[in-house]
């Protein structure tokens, strides 16, 4: 039998195994729906040997150091500085809209103007979350306000989230603020990357361990059965009395008693040119043409050199279990509240740990939940 039970194999499930498995040298069945590991991060070669995510670009960033250090244990990087255009009135500027953006689409006694205010308002190397910077009276500065939430913002998000920004947490949009910077890069955190020789090796080492098993293509459900009254649980029949770690979707999981939580799904559209390189960086983002809202080419995150070039389109939909992924928690008032419901049923039952994007219906970065599956080993099972 086994010390411990989990449910995904993605970060936070692979790491989890990991820890207990190398450090407590304890017995850890993994259960894993998907036909493979590494969650929402799996990569794969295509038919044409070009390293590909199926699941949407991933580019690896953070400040934290321990978390570097900790998936340096199983990885090499490819050091890479993710930079992404948008296409906004006929020109490709750097997003987040930053200086450069400004000259580029702007008159040069415009820009100047509005480069100036935005230093004294806020300092040069600060972000500005775009529902922030409208709320500033100044004349020119909510000319500009205006002019990039209606460029850059209203019509992605739409097109993303099916709502307009205000209608989202502030923090969704607040993800990429205005940068009063010359600074071209997506993210400014000091460590990032891809994995050297892609996501799913990482994961490959990470699990291969002798107390580790896996199960791939089965829905936990066809195993475990948890009593959500008195919490007993019962694996293959038998009785379970050891701790079960949960990635899974936190409303699944109590079988949608307080109602499905939304969820934002997407749809790939993969292609593959016989050129070397198909667009300038590796994110392009399209707010205003297009049903898509973003193409993403793969070799400038991997630096994987090739004759030819895959990149994926992305189109945004309402999640449908029968169809689709979960993707994206919808933060928002009522969601939170419903939320709560859930959290209050999963504090109940002491055994089970739910941790992650779907278990936590958070919108975490890879970094965070890194971070949450190491701290949730220390303080929760360690201890
Ligand atoms: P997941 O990766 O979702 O893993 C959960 C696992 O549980 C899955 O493998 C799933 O199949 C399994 N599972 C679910 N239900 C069951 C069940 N009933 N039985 C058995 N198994 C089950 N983050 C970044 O830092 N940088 C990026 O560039 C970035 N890009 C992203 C792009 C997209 C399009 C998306 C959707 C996310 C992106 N992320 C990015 C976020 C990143 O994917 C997540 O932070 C990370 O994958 C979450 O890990 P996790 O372990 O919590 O969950
Ligand atoms: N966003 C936008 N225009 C852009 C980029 C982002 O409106 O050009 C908004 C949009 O609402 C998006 C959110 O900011 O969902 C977060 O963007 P991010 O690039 O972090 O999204 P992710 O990579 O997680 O899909």
């Amino acid at each position: 039998m086994f010390d411990y039970i989990i449910v995904g194999s993605g970060f936070v499930g692979s790491i989890i195994a990991e820890r207990i498995a190398s450090h407590l040298h304890k017995k850890v069945l993994i259960i894993e729906k998907r036909n493979h590991i590494g969650g929402n991060a799996y990569d794969f070669y295509n038919e044409e040997g070009i390293l590909v995510h199926k699941y949407g670009p991933h580019v690896f960033h953070t400040r934290s150091k321990e978390v570097w250090e900790y998936l340096s244990h199983f990885t090499d990087w490819n050091i890479y500085q993710h930079e992404t255009l948008g296409f906004i009135d006929g020109r490709f500027v750097p997003i987040p809209f930053n200086i450069h953006s400004l000259h580029q689409l702007f008159p040069q006694f415009l820009a100047l103007r509005l480069e100036e205010k935005l230093i004294d308002q806020f300092g040069y190397n600060n972000k500005v979350p775009i529902l922030k910077l409208k709320e500033i009276e100044d004349e020119d500065l909510q000319y500009l306000a205006n002019y990039i939430y209606e460029k850059v913002f209203l019509n992605y998000t739409i097109k993303q989230w099916g709502v307009k920004p205000e209608e989202l947490d502030p923090t969704v949009t607040g993800r990429v603020p205005v940068f009063v910077s010359k600074d071209n890069r997506y993210f400014q955190d000091p460590y990032q990357g891809t994995p050297k020789y892609g996501y799913t090796k990482m994961f490959e080492n990470m699990l291969d361990h002798e107390n580790i098993k896996l199960l791939l293509n089965t829905d936990y459900k066809d195993i475990v059965s948890v009593n959500h009254g008195n919490g007993e649980m019962k694996v293959f029949n038998q009785s379970f009395n050891g701790k079960v770690i949960y990635t899974g979707p936190i409303d699944y999981f109590f079988d949608y008693k307080h109602g499905k939580l939304p969820y934002r799904s997407l749809q790939f559209i993969f292609e593959t040119h016989p050129m070397e390189k198909f667009q300038n960086t590796g994110q392009v983002n399209y707010p205003n043409d297009y049903e898509f809202t973003r193409i993403t080419e793969f070799k400038h995150l991997t630096g994987q050199k090739h004759s030819k070039t895959t990149i994926a389109k992305e189109i945004s939909l309402n999640y449908d279990a029968a169809k689709n992924e979960p993707y994206y928690p919808v933060k928002n008032n009522e969601t939170q509240e419903q939320l709560k419901l859930y959290k209050k049923e999963a504090e109940k039952l002491h055994h089970i740990i739910f941790a992650g994007r779907l278990a936590e219906y958070q919108y975490y970065n890879m970094d965070a939940v890194v971070a949450r599956a190491l701290k949730v080993f220390n303080e929760k099972i360690l201890k």
